[in-house]
């Protein structure tokens, strides 16, 4: 072959559509209370939408205070019974539930990527294996609680709240429902409105593995859903995963209520590009860290901070491999952005997008043939961008990257440091020592060194300042649900 005709070839993918026909799903779900899908006491039913098409999926009960206030009473009397198993019997539970969502995982993965907008690739490589991951993790915690909490003697906190947002729906259940049941509390989940199908699938699941009735209830909704539940008597503990500025109100609905809470909130996080780091491992980082569903990510690295000296190396790496991304169908075992989640976050991005070229950034979005229908918004790089221009500032929960540049190594902590957040960051740099001191000096719950958006069931995840309170993941997870009895 000549060397003319091997530069001839077209480096195009076929497309490869992941297969949707193993997915049954029913065309209407209902709440699942007491072990059982049940209608709502006031029905009401609203479409959840495939946001890569604007076509509606399935129908799906949304909950009202009666429903809450049932859900409650049945959790309440569910739970000492769960609580007075013995340990390893619950962590049985458990076990079954993560080999259960494994042996679905083909069918959860399509059904996430349907409801979410989210890449296949991502939802199957990422999702659901970390949702059965925190399931094995937390069975295996179940008898052997004390040893997370230095010896003590505790006591599962009773009844709990949990509300989810739509970014990583079964990921979220998982996270709250695992660690809350090996503690020996029953727990009401609030998915969230956009996104319930894996949750419902969920509740199936709990049913194969005849989990008792009552000690896990799924109550599909919008945020009055989630509102009735904080405010509702009769719970020991909600926990929040969402928006700063709902967290707040939770906050404030439960002052002097003597329930517990934690909250995981947003973020805007640094993600720090020294001039000593591999660039070429740097750049799939920032890549993985703000494209990664389609950075509807709380801890997104959305805020690049590059060193000066190697500031246009850096950029150009960035943009020409930002130029290779596959942005399209979800379905597609090829793509790398799939849809935004819906029509409102779409408007939010645009919103924070226009503010940034509107305050004098420099912006470049990749050009590329986006579908006709569906929501969808091209990987988006600002340069030129002021610590106080507001895509440096706010959240925009979408694929775009605010950039900012320093000189010196206390600069870059400072620049970090400087955001209302301290959900997470990134350290890119071939020094040891450098890292740790770095990351010793950040106020973000989550520091990751040379990588970025590495999640693992055994790591405590959580943050600081406006992005909330308590942890989730490993024996640092398990506190939020227990109280200390001696
Ligand atoms: P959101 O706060 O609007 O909604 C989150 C959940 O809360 C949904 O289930 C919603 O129905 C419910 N809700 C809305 N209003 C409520 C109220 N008044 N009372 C009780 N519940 C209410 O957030 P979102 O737009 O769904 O999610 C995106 C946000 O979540 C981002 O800010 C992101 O950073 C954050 N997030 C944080 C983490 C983390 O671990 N820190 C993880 C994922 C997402």
């Amino acid at each position: 072959m000549t060397v003319e005709s091997r530069q001839s070839i077209v480096w195009e993918y076929a497309p490869a559509p992941e297969a949707t026909d193993h997915l049954r799903l029913a065309e209407r779900y209902g709440l699942f209370i007491d072990g059982a899908f049940c209608e709502p006491a006031e029905p009401r039913y609203e479409p959840t939408i495939n946001p890569a098409k604007e076509e509606p999926i399935a129908e799906i009960a949304w909950a009202g205070p009666r429903d809450v206030e049932r859900a409650i009473e049945v959790a309440r009397a569910a739970q000492p019974r769960w609580a007075a198993l013995p340990a390893r019997e619950r962590g049985k539970y458990l076990f079954r539930i993560a080999r259960l969502i494994q042996e679905r995982s083909r069918e959860l993965a399509v059904c996430e990527t349907l409801d979410g907008g989210k890449p296949l690739r991502e939802s199957r490589d990422v999702d659901i294996p970390l949702a059965a991951a925190h399931f094995f993790h937390y069975a295996g915690w179940a008898d052997k609680l004390r040893y997370g909490v230095n010896a003590r003697e505790v006591a599962p906190l009773g009844v709990v709240g949990q509300i989810v947002p739509w970014n990583f729906p079964l990921l979220m259940a998982a996270w709250k429902l695992a660690p809350a049941l090996a503690c020996g509390n029953t727990a009401i989940l609030k998915p969230a409105e956009t996104t319930p199908l894996t949750a419902l699938l969920l509740a199936e699941i709990c049913q194969e593995a005849e989990l008792p009735d009552g000690v896990v209830s799924i109550l599909p909704g919008d945020g009055a859903v989630g509102a009735a539940l904080v405010r509702s008597p009769g719970l020991d503990k909600i926990a929040f995963t969402g928006s700063t500025a709902v967290g707040r109100d939770i906050q404030t609905a439960l002052a002097g209520r003597g329930v517990e809470l934690t909250l995981e909130l947003g973020g805007k996080s640094a993600n720090i590009v020294f001039e000593d780091a591999a660039l070429d491992q740097a750049v799939e980082g920032i890549v993985n860290g703000i494209f990664f569903n389609q950075g509807h990510v709380c801890c997104a690295g959305s805020r690049l901070l590059i060193q000066e000296s190697v500031m246009d190396e850096v950029i150009a790496k960035l943009w020409a491999r930002m130029g290779r991304l596959r942005i399209g169908d979800p379905l597609d075992k090829n793509t790398d952005v799939g849809a935004i989640n819906s029509a409102e976050q779409l408007e939010r991005i645009e919103t924070l997008v226009a503010a940034g070229e509107e305050e004098g950034a420099v912006r470049r979005s990749v050009s590329c043939d986006l579908p006709e229908r569906g929501y969808w918004f091209a990987p988006t790089l600002f340069t030129d961008v002021s610590p106080a221009h507001r895509i440096a500032v706010e959240e925009i929960f979408g694929p775009v990257v605010s950039v900012l540049s320093f000189r010196t190594q206390a600069e870059a902590i400072e620049k970090a440091n400087n955001s209302k957040y301290g959900l997470a960051a990134g350290i890119w740099t071939d020094k040891g020592a450098k890292a740790f001191e770095v990351a010793n000096a950040l106020r973000a719950g989550v520091v990751w060194q040379n990588t970025y958006n590495h999640f693992d069931p055994t790591a405590a995840f959580g943050g600081y300042k406006e992005s909330g309170f308590g942890r989730e993941g490993g024996p640092a997870g398990l506190r939020p649900y227990l109280r200390v009895v001696r």
